[in-house]
């Protein structure tokens, strides 16, 4: 299939090999997601050799070892703009000094999934669906992840990664029909690994749902082989990605989603609202446009959750209410995502959205439409009410 990419704010750019180019890669070792793994910059020099570091880079650097890593592959690494501290992608992931800033409100676990966690790795908040935490690994490292606590191994807490109590726990709850595999990243384990994780659920015949959320991708289009895209065919099940910024939807990115896509594998997006990265309308139309061409249908769109060091990356709230205002009726339905909050504490998600109803009683809805233009929906009782008065005259 050829997706087109006609419009120079939606086109589809190759990033191969970009900061690496005169350290003559092979294509062979660029196409190899062992490689890209292998060769992340996880330092200090390593962003130096390629970047300009603004102060407040260089110390976030030096500061995160013990709160969240820093990995970047390659390919993620070469969408980086080389002088602009303030590029959309590096945002994402080098790391600030504004990390260590305290706020009373953040939380190490914002979501509140530890109280809400039976046994080791899976959490049951909602009646029928769990979040099976099956590692704390990534391909990349996100600066506003939710599970910073845990994830990337030099957090506050350690994950448990052993899933023996989970599956046990999954086969005697019934009431449990959807599971979403996550982490960490899923996707990092080997085929034959995480084909041994969907056999066990897919033998559990209570569960009907089974996701898969990866940022793999975005990070490491590499990882999305044939050979990956064939196994997880044989398991029906869904995926949702994480992409932030149309620049992340590059012609590998695209070309893996579409691997994915061709195998009869559903895929959604999730996008989390950041200051200075998507907090803007037309990066957002951008994006969600450029997901509909991936044959990605954008999901949620997350306000920020109040992880511990993030309020650099936080918007106000108003701001995703008029980013969905500016796209309902001003593009395709199917790429309008759901703006939620994840309740802070573990109160589950809660949608969000602008105002449309004006005026609301028993006989009437006083509606606006996405031009501003209002109009009257006569309820069905007060029709009934009129239509029963005419026959009785
Ligand atoms: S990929 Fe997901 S789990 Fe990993 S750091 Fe980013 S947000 Fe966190």
């Amino acid at each position: 299939m050829i997706i087109p990419s006609a419009l120079p704010e939606k086109a589809f750019l190759s990033h191969a090999p970009g900061y690496w180019r005169d350290k003559n890669v092979s294509p062979s070792d660029w196409n190899s997601s062992t490689w890209q793994l292998k060769n992340r910059v996880t330092s200090l020099a390593g962003l130096e050799e390629h970047l300009v570091l603004a102060d407040e880079e260089r110390a976030g650097v030096l500061l995160s070892g013990n709160k969240l890593a820093m990995a970047i592959t390659p390919h993620y690494f070469n969408l980086i703009d080389r002088v602009d501290p303030d590029c959309p992608i590096r945002r994402q992931v080098i790391p600030r000094i504004e990390e260590t800033l305290d706020d009373p409100a953040e939380m190490a676990d914002p979501c509140g999934e530890d109280s809400h966690m039976p046994v080791p790795g899976l959490v049951h908040r909602y009646p029928d669906r769990v979040l099976f935490l099956v590692t704390d690994r990534c391909a990349s490292y996100c600066r506003y992840c939710t599970r910073s606590r845990v994830v990337s191994g030099v957090g506050e807490q350690t994950m448990q990664l052993e899933h023996e109590m989970a599956f046990k726990y999954l086969e005697q709850h019934t009431e449990v029909r959807d599971v979403l595999l996550s982490g960490g990243d899923p996707l990092l384990f080997s085929d034959g690994k995480l084909e041994g994780i969907l056999k066990r659920l897919r033998s559990i015949p209570h569960i009907e749902f089974i996701r898969i959320g990866s940022r793999i991708p975005i990070f490491l289009p590499q990882r999305i082989t044939p050979e990956l895209c064939q196994m997880l065919q044989r398991y029906g099940l869904w995926m949702s990605i994480h992409t932030n910024h149309p620049r992340e939807l590059t012609t590998e990115v695209r070309e893996g989603l579409e691997r994915l896509a061709n195998h009869g594998i559903p895929l959604g997006n999730q996008s989390v609202l950041l200051r200075g990265v998507n907090d803007d309308p037309d990066v957002m139309k951008s994006l969600v446009q450029k997901l509909l061409m991936c044959r990605v249908r954008p999901y949620y769109l997350y306000q920020c959750d109040l992880i511990k060091g993030s309020s650099h990356l936080r918007t106000s709230v108003s701001k995703g209410i008029e980013i969905i205002e500016s796209l309902r009726g001003h593009t395709t339905g199917y790429a309008v995502p759901q703006f939620v909050i994840d309740a802070p504490g573990g109160g589950g998600k809660v949608p969000l959205n602008p105002d449309y109803i004006l005026q609301r009683d028993e006989q009437r809805v006083l509606i606006r439409n996405y031009e501003g233009e209002a109009f009257e929906y006569p309820e069905p009782a007060s029709v009934a009410a009129t239509e029963l008065a005419g026959v009785l005259r």
